[in-house]
């Protein structure tokens, strides 16, 4: 990363509105935008996080009037001079101010440059700065709350707690490494295997925790089967009407399926409709079908549609037969409005496990109690409360299982009686591995990555 040079982007984003952000930071910060800003007092004496009224000017053409708030080096979101020129928000002002500040001397930041530099900065630590990015792009009040907690630095604490439980004992094995053939023990082997396990106690609950953060994060997916007219579109529709739509049809993943994202009880939901799955000869119903099961594979909750109004007929078995085994789904018996043919006993048979609910779509009856059967099957335990902390990314995930791996191995060559050396290389293994996590042991590859997800501005 280039650091010393200064960069700028317009931070808020593009469209119409009130106020526009335009932001820079770096060590010239101060010096360009005193060149272009006409105002009463002189900002290059002014103290920290102060306020000035004024005009921003290109030449001698005002551009428009703004207020601009200076930070100081290290009290700044990236721990460099910050300046933002808040401005009236149009497309065409702010732009023009970026364009009079960089012909001024500032760079273009990158996309999540002002965030990369506070990571460098020691501002925040790697899954701070990845909170950062999953506030901004929270659609629900559960994936705003577990990025806030991370933000908050619990999962860092966590870790670091975890790291340094580490570097102790490894550098007691070392100690006694450097004692060479004296037969010496720093480390007593009861308690260093006493403490891995209780580590790994510990990396086996943030294991566990990934699907419910998981779900919070990037959201439940959701799968609706049935075979066609027992009235899958009209169930979504009515809980689309009960909650909160937050965008309907967004396309999915392939070409024909249509997803449509729900927040119900403040957790995002997006649910593909599916045709529902039977035998079929024709090419094009078997390639609908693949997908059907591919998505029914991935779904974090199968809801299966039967009209309550018709018999069963063989094409509701092969679907209830085919879901039997998915771990987390939810009968729903549609139409209850109408005089029921169906027969519940014969269903019950098929898949004993499965909890059952009688709606009825049309009429909008028990529409309410599917959404809390809904929060309920996917969180048991609820929405991560305030100081709980959860694994919510893939990442973190994959670090921890590494490193879970590493101890498990150094466990073994303890109670194998096996030299220091060994114990020692799997423990700083496994430190680096957790090390990911906050950014201790990243390389620039991974954090290139990282940053580059972000949005620009941020
Ligand atoms: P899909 O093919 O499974 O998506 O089924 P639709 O939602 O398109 O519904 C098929 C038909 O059943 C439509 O004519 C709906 O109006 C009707 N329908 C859906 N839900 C109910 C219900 O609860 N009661 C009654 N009486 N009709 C319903």
């Amino acid at each position: 990363m280039e650091q010393g040079d200064t960069i700028v982007a317009i931070s808020t984003p593009p469209g119409k509105g009130g106020i526009a952000v335009v932001r820079m930071s770096g060590p010239q910060a101060i010096p360009i935008v005193r060149k272009v800003f006409k105002g009463k007092e002189d900002i290059t004496v002014s103290e920290s996080h102060r306020a000035h009224h004024g005009w921003i000017v290109g030449g001698e053409e005002p551009i428009d009037e703004a207020v601009l708030t200076l930070f100081r080096a290290p009290n700044s979101y990236t721990g460099e001079d910050v300046v933002e020129v808040s401005c009236h928000g149009g497309v065409f002002v702010s732009r023009r101010i970026l364009e009079v500040l960089s012909d001024r001397g500032a760079r273009p930041a990158r996309p999540g440059e002002f965030t990369q530099r506070a990571f460098f900065h020691g501002k925040m630590d790697l899954s701070q700065a990845e909170a950062v990015a999953d506030l901004v792009r929270a659609r629900t009040e559960a994936s705003r709350k577990v990025a806030a907690y991370q933000l908050e630095g619990g999962l860092s604490k966590r870790v670091e707690q975890m790291r340094r439980r580490l570097v102790r004992a490894c550098s007691l094995l070392e100690i006694e490494l450097d004692f060479g053939e004296e037969d010496v023990e720093f480390a007593s082997r009861e308690e260093l295997i006493r403490m891995l396990r209780s580590l790994r106690r510990q990396m086996k609950l943030l294991l566990d925790s990934f699907d419910r953060g998981r779900v919070c994060r990037e959201g439940v997916r959701m799968v609706i089967v049935g075979r066609p007219n027992v009235g899958k579109s009209s169930i979504l529709n009515s809980l689309v009407e009960r909650e909160r739509a937050i965008v309907t049809e967004v396309p999915g993943t392939t070409r024909d399926t249509i997803e449509d994202v729900l927040d119900i009880g403040g957790l995002l939901f997006v649910i593909t409709d599916t045709a529902g799955i039977r035998e079929s000869k024709d090419p094009v119903e078997k390639e609908g079908i693949r997908r059907a099961e591919q998505a029914l594979e991935r779904a974090d909750i199968v809801l299966l549609v039967f009209d309550g109004s018709e018999p069963l007929t063989p094409d509701d078995e092969a679907l209830a037969r085919r879901t039997e085994k998915i771990r987390k789904s939810l009968v729903v018996i549609n139409k209850v409005d109408l005089e029921q043919k169906i027969e519940i006993s014969r269903l019950k048979r098929w898949i004993p496990e499965t909890p059952f609910l009688k709606v009825s779509a049309l009429k909008r009856l028990g529409i309410q109690e599917l959404i809390r059967s809904l929060e309920q099957t996917v969180l048991s335990e609820g929405i991560p409360h305030e100081g709980e902390i959860v694994l919510t990314c893939v990442r973190h995930r994959d670090c921890i299982i590494r490193a879970e791996k590493r101890i498990r191995e150094a466990e073994a060559s303890v109670r194998k009686g096996m030299s220091q050396e060994f114990v020692a290389l799997d423990l700083r293994g496994a430190m680096e591995a957790i090390g990911e996590i906050t950014g201790q042991t990243t390389t620039d590859e991974i954090l290139d990555h990282i940053f580059s997800e972000f949005c620009i501005g941020k």
